[in-house]
């Protein structure tokens, strides 16, 4: 496939490729081209001239376009869905979820562009008019991971575009192919360098996009050391930095959660894109006198999925996006079981399946928090679970991270629930119902979680920047002026 620059499909000036290939299979589904500084320049240059006109189309054409793109990504669903299911490896519901999402991401902020613009405030003095605008930065650049390629850039694009701003594009080197076939089939009516899309690796594209003079803002997801990395390169630019990072969400089961209910929300808040989703449940506390019977309920239940390639209909969980993913689990796995964790279920690569990047969904006790596995983001299928005498330790440890992206409770015990929603320290909080979004909810990390927020108004705020004006429209003389 091609990259897209100025509203066409091109190559990089390097001539050169980048394979992508099916995590379940390891097979190559395609490439793309390799970009290189100077395709970051051209992308950057189309969306500068782009800019200009666009930021003085109405709210209501922009509106119209982006329901347009929605409209025409619904008409090509399946083949998204199929795409996008090849090139990550979770399962097709978790992909047509994903589209889904996307889609009505775009609809959500179609509405929200033409209602919010500013304000009239109350002027010092009569016969004055205080303005506050909400003005576009102009080229924004946007930075996704693989792990939800086309809902994570959505979450920046949607917001960014009907503030007037225009975009450049990077998408991961190991899931562009959905992105670009989405562009190519849902955005092609949009003027010509208003989006754009540059493929190729984080060092050299990344870096290029990130500290070129007219991209004024940056909207990142993904790890925390390349969001440190990010922030270091433009410290000397002062840029707008958005930034998405990692996490080590706790889940707390509280002593009057129904243990099956419980079981089945965990399982699905740790294992989904097969434990790698930013908000991935990744460490479990629960009360000890109920630890024996949840951990072993959870392990009957977590035996029961069925691993396999996302494509097939049979499949559960998918395979890892990759074996340095995998690896990083291992080794996790591995420092635990040296410093005194049990496996109960998992811990090993399925013998069934010898091509592709997958992990047994695996659940470990006896875990504690010297432990990487308990620290660390680990970003797979695992689900370490830890003991509780009271409330007040399960939020203390719950806090006891470096991390704040979101945290879940299972409880019906109100005064329980106000605790855990005021004392921990995360940017969402789930209540019996875990890593469900909300369009019009702000979604965003605390601590070293991240910077800013994604969706809902907070989400639009994100992409404009405040000016105020301030206007005396007779403009006589002011008698606080020279001389005293
Ligand atoms: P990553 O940080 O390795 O890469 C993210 C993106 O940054 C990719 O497009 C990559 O090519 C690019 N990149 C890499 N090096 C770069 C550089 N030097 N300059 C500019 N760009 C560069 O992360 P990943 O492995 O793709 O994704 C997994 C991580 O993303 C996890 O840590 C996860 O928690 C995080 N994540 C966070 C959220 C959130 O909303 N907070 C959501 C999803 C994923």
């Amino acid at each position: 496939m091609r990259m897209w620059i100025n509203g066409v499909g091109v190559d990089s000036t390097s001539g050169q490729v980048i394979e992508v290939a099916d995590p379940a299979t390891e097979e190559v589904l395609d490439t793309v081209p390799a970009g290189t500084p100077a395709d970051v320049e051209r992308a950057v240059a189309a969306a500068k001239a782009a800019f200009p006109a666009w930021r003085q189309t109405t709210a209501l054409e922009r509106a119209q376009m982006l329901h347009q793109a929605a409209a025409r990504m619904r008409d090509h669903f399946d083949e998204l869905v199929r795409l996008l299911t090849l090139e990550e490896g979770k399962p097709v519901p978790e992909n047509a979820e994903e589209i889904d999402w996307s889609l009505n991401t775009l609809d959500y902020y179609a509405e929200l562009g033409r209602h919010i613009r500013g304000r009239v405030i109350p002027s010092p003095a009569a016969g004055q008019l205080s303005l506050v605008l909400k003005e576009p930065y102009g080229v924004v650049g946007c930075i996704v991971p693989w792990n939800y390629p086309i809902l994570l850039l959505l979450w920046k694009m949607a917001p960014a575009l009907v503030a007037g701003n225009t975009v450049v594009a990077k998408p991961s080197s190991l899931t562009p192919l959905t992105t670009l076939r989405m562009i190519q089939v849902a955005f092609d009516h949009f003027p010509p360098g208003v989006i754009n899309v540059v493929t190729g690796r984080g060092s050299e594209v990344g870096d290029a996009l990130v500290t070129h003079p007219d991209v004024p803002v940056i909207a990142f997801t993904g790890s925390t050391a390349v969001g440190q990395h990010i922030a270091r390169l433009t410290a000397g630019q002062i840029k707008k930095l958005h930034l998405e990072l990692g996490g080590k969400d706790p889940f707390v089961i509280a002593d009057d959660a129904p243990l099956a209910t419980a079981v089945e929300a965990l399982s699905y808040a740790a294992l989904i894109n097969a434990g790698q989703v930013c908000t991935s449940t990744e460490r479990v506390y629960v009360p000890r006198t109920m630890l024996l019977e949840f951990a072993e309920a959870l392990a009957e239940r977590v035996s029961k999925l069925r691993l396999g390639p996302g494509i097939e209909p049979t499949t559960d969980v998918g395979p890892m996006i990759g074996d340095a993913y995998r690896s990083k689990v291992e080794e996790h796995v591995a420092d635990a079981l040296s410093r005194g964790a049990k496996v109960l279920v998992g811990g090993r690569r399925p013998p069934h399946l010898e091509r592709g990047f997958f992990y047994e969904p695996t659940v470990l006790v006896d875990v504690d928090h010297s432990m990487r596995i308990m620290r660390e983001e680990t970003f797979g299928p695992t689900i370490p679970i830890m003991a509780y005498d009271t409330f007040d330790e399960a939020i203390a440890l719950a806090n006891d991270t470096e991390y704040g992206l979101g945290a879940c409770l299972y409880s019906h015990d109100a005064r329980k629930v106000r605790r855990f929603y005021e004392e921990v320290r995360a940017g969402t909080i789930w209540i019996n119902d875990p890593l469900t979004d909300n369009y019009a909810g702000p979604f965003g990390g605390m601590k070293m979680s991240g910077l800013g927020r994604e969706l809902g108004e907070e989400g639009l705020e994100e992409f404009w920047q405040t000016k105020h004006v301030h206007w005396d429209i007779e403009g006589g003389f002011k008698d606080w002026w020279y001389p005293y």
